[in-house]
């Protein structure tokens, strides 16, 4: 940083700024208080091989702090695991932290270490086993509350950033793993599509389409594999598509809307037939592998489109969804055209 003169300046005010959070930093923090203050206790797991040691803990950890649920060795402990993740789990064994985080798993939960002795060389054992905390059978209820109260902060923390994701994406105009539009953008601006069809009386089509069965991707390559796929496929639909003209949406897991503006009828089909083959004669790859798709399709075409009619997003969809089922059902691979004219309105 340069001494002196406008550089310090601005860095002071930065800094300044930095010193006082804006407003949304309130507002996202009693958002998170409000949640944190709904959410029920976490649920625990408490895995105490000595009966008496664990209905002491029982006793001593406050009801209100954990949703507690007991098991009696490492095998139960495991089975209820698998049944529910449980985002805190209190033990004594050395052998069930080492098999819990040896669990490929999305979520981890907190671990803590009921240590026998509390000596510095077992806790270090549990940590080393893969404990998040230790805390010896005979600490003192001081110690005992601050750090189960510890656990249970991260716990709902880590709940809290999982509902407010969810929440994100939900909000989110492009959808993360295709790069295309998400369905709630489709289903706000569809309807404005429409509304300025009908505004410039010109024409409007949709195309649903949901990929050929997709759950054999998953079942042979797994989630991720079938995830890979979804990615790629979106942006085939884009690339096969007039640049900053028609969009594509992810409507459902393996379905996608394809809205092309100012487009009748005849030159939506061929757009259509172009995705069909786009998506067909050429294999997608999957870890490092290749794999044929196909894509069933199913077209709604206006060419023009009405004006001071309501229901014309809703009955679109109901068209073009129809059009993908008899796709569907003569085979797949195909592409289903309805023409929406005034009196099949
Ligand atoms: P069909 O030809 O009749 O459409 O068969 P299909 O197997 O494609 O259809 P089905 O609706 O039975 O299965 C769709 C599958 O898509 C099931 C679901 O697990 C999977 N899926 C949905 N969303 C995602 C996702 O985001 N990622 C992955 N990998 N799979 C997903
Ligand atoms: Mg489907
Ligand atoms: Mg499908």
């Amino acid at each position: 940083m340069r001494a002196g003169g406008q550089t310090t300046v601005i860095q002071r005010v930065l800094e300044r700024r930095a010193q006082q959070p804006p407003a949304i930093q309130e507002d996202t923090s009693s958002t998170i208080a409000v949640m944190l203050r709904c959410l029920p206790p976490p649920r625990a797991l408490l895995a105490v091989s000595d009966p008496i040691l664990c209905s002491q803990l029982q006793g001593r950890i406050a009801p209100d702090m954990f949703e507690f649920e007991v098991a009696a060795d490492d095998t139960a402990a495991l089975h209820l695991f698998s049944a529910e993740f449980r985002p805190v789990v209190l033990t004594d064994s050395l052998e069930l932290i080492r098999r819990l985080r040896a669990r490929p798993s999305e979520r981890v939960p907190f671990i803590v270490y009921i240590a026998e002795l509390d000596e510095d060389r077992e806790r270090e054992a549990g940590l080393t086993a893969g404990a998040d905390d230790c805390i010896g059978r005979r600490s003192s209820q001081t110690e005992l509350r601050a750090r189960v109260g510890a656990a249970r902060r991260i716990a709902e923390l880590e709940a809290v950033l999982r509902i407010a994701l969810i929440e994100n994406r939900k909000l989110s105009t492009t959808d993360d793993l295709t790069r295309v539009a998400s369905r709630r953008f489709f289903s706000k601006h569809f309807p404005r599509e429409v509304e300025r069809g009908a505004r410039h009386g010109r024409a409007l089509s949709l195309i649903l389409c949901d990929i050929d069965f997709f759950k054999n991707v998953n079942d042979t390559l797994g989630h991720a594999g079938g995830d890979q796929v979804l990615a790629q496929f979106g942006a085939r639909l884009q690339q096969l598509l007039r640049r900053g003209v028609d969009w594509v949406a992810r409507i459902g897991g393996e379905e996608f809307a394809i809205v092309l503006p100012e487009t009748g009828y005849e030159p939506a089909l061929d757009a259509a037939r172009k995705l069909r083959s786009g998506i067909a004669n050429k294999p997608f790859s999957v870890q490092g592998k290749e794999v044929k798709m196909t894509a069933s399709f199913g077209l709604c075409g206006l060419d023009r489109v009405p004006a001071g009619e309501r229901k014309i997003p809703e009955h679109m969809l109901k068209v073009a969804d129809a059009a993908l089922y008899r796709s569907k059902h003569a085979g797949r691979n195909r592409v289903t055209a309805t023409m929406l004219t005034d009196e099949a309105r």
